[in-house]
């Protein structure tokens, strides 16, 4: 089988990668600069220009399923500028999508479209599967608009699974930015810290993955998250017992505001607690399902 990944550059799709190669998958990346794909993963994986216009179309086929990760990456300040290009990359890279699945002769068999929990909006403690509405606020209004760019092509009989992820933890991504305060004795909970954390391994997220790309029964939303949800109290405690460092100094809401704009309200000072119902339902098992598992796996290489 073949996979298609557009943003498979980035710190989810280089593990991608990983697991699908072990597995037998060709791999063809979409990518705004291809030779960057020939550094990163050498010539084991083929590379294609997608934007300005690059031809992919022909790729496509009965036994091709495509990965659809781009998008400007949400860390750093919420400026106008930097929040219209959260929106308009994943509304882009959906639409780009949808036209190379048009003009093809044959669809792909499957689209697995990344989303996220800030599908569901802020939430206390209620707990969250897949049937939850969408919330509202930025980060949910972009989900919504960002799973429904490429809805289209149901009625073209390709197979869509929506994969809504949490807090992906493994050497890089949101841990790589949490870790240096710890390890500075600085590090403890943000705000209030009751706010749900939905995260997950890289190794599940990546399994998980793979498990919907190849399971032809699967379709729709699925939590990618791990079955036990955690708020930020427990998780600062658990990242701190797991690296032997204190774990009491709260940063309070006005300096992560200063910082990071409406990010902080949005992704910092309130969460979800969500939990992966439609994947455990289809008989998907966690490697990791418990916090300090997954950080002492993480943390101790
Ligand atoms: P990364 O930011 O590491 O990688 C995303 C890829 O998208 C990049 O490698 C890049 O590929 C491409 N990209 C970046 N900016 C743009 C842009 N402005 N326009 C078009 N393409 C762009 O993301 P992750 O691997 O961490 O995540 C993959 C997807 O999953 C993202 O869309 C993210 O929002 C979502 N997600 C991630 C979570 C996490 O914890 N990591 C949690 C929830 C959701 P190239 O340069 O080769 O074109």
């Amino acid at each position: 089988m073949r996979a298609i990944i557009a943003g498979g550059t980035g710190f989810i799709g280089r593990a991608l990668i990983a697991e699908l190669q072990k597995n037998n998958w060709e791999i063809i990346v979409l990518s705004r600069t291809p030779s960057r794909v020939a550094e990163v993963f050498g010539s084991g994986v083929i590379g294609m220009v997608w934007n300005g216009g690059g031809d992919w179309s022909s790729l496509l086929g009965p036994q091709t399923v495509v990965v659809n990760l781009a998008g400007e990456n949400i860390s750093g300040r919420w400026t106008t500028a930097k929040k219209q290009r959260i929106l308009e990359s994943r509304l882009k890279a959906g639409e780009k999508i949808v036209q190379a699945v048009k003009s093809s002769e044959q669809p792909p068999a499957a689209l697995i479209q990344a989303s996220a929990v800030g599908f569901y909006g802020p939430h206390q403690s209620t707990p969250l599967n897949e049937e939850h509405p969408g919330g509202t606020g930025f980060l949910a209004d972009v989900a919504r608009q960002w799973e429904d760019s490429t809805k289209s092509l149901e009625k073209l009989g390709v197979r869509r699974c929506i994969i809504r992820t949490g807090m992906v933890l493994g050497h890089g991504g949101a841990l790589k930015q949490m870790l240096p305060p710890f390890r500075m004795f600085m590090g403890g909970p943000v705000g209030h810290g009751h706010q749900g954390v939905s995260w997950i391994h890289l190794l599940d997220e990546v399994r998980a993955i793979r498990f919907l790309m190849e399971n032809e029964s699967e379709a729709g939303a699925y939590n990618l998250t791990a079955p036990n949800p955690t708020d930020f109290n427990k998780f600062a405690k658990i990242l701190g017992e797991v690296l032997n460092r204190p774990s009491w100094l709260r940063t309070p809401p006005f300096v992560l505001r200063a910082l990071f704009g409406s990010m902080a309200d949005e992704l910092l000072l309130t969460g979800q607690f969500a939990l992966p119902e439609a994947l455990q339902r289809a008989g998907f098992e966690f490697r990791f399902p418990d916090l300090k598992s997954a950080l002492s796996d993480l943390l101790a290489r």
